[in-house]
């Protein structure tokens, strides 16, 4: 039997210290209850969404857009002991207190629970999940890069300007560093 095993597929697995475990517990405990009521009607997804518009009044299908938001952070918070960094309008974005980044794409294109393979794409959810939930610590879990030099592209702040807002910088993925090449 082949003992070889696939890291590049594992998800990443982070150390939480119970300080942030503490903190965003404390701002779970203060989330909004989801809609009561029947729950049978499918989750509306955000390509859905875009598919029905004009056919429904706007209002409504971003009402029950945001129901089923609240309604899946529930249910993913309670069943995965985990804590929605961003509810985006891509994936719902979560980190579970066993440290792993889980996208849930149900309201993005139906697509179901992934774990995060990619260390990149973890560090970018930690700075967004600082930002949006101000559990700014979450950055503390961002593993340092050995000889790291400060990213040119956003000058060691993470972010990238644009027209209209911001986005997690592309060079750096948010760490505000770069490998010393
Ligand atoms: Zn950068």
């Amino acid at each position: 039997m082949s003992n070889v095993h696939s890291c590049a597929m594992s998800p990443i697995v982070l150390d939480i210290p119970a300080a942030t475990l503490e903190e965003l517990r404390v701002r779970r405990s203060k989330r909004k209850s989801p809609p009561a009521g029947a729950t049978d009607r499918p989750i509306l997804t955000t390509v859905e969404m875009v598919q029905r518009l004009g056919a429904i009044d706007p209002s409504s299908l971003a009402k029950a857009f945001c129901e089923d938001m609240d309604r899946l952070q529930a249910e993913v918070e309670d069943e995965y002991d985990a804590f929605l960094l961003d509810p985006g309008m891509g994936p719902m974005t979560y980190i579970t207190t066993d440290g792993r980044i889980l996208n849930d794409y149900r309201t993005w294109d139906g697509e179901g629970i992934q774990f995060e393979t990619s260390l990149d794409r973890v560090v970018a959810s930690l700075v967004v999940g600082a930002e949006k939930t101000g559990v700014a610590s979450l950055l503390n879990l961002i593993p340092a890069l050995e000889n790291g030099v400060p990213c040119t592209t956003c000058n060691g702040t993470r972010w990238f300007k644009l027209q209209n807002g911001e986005i997690v910088c592309p060079t750096c993925s948010g760490r505000g560093e770069c490998p010393n090449a």
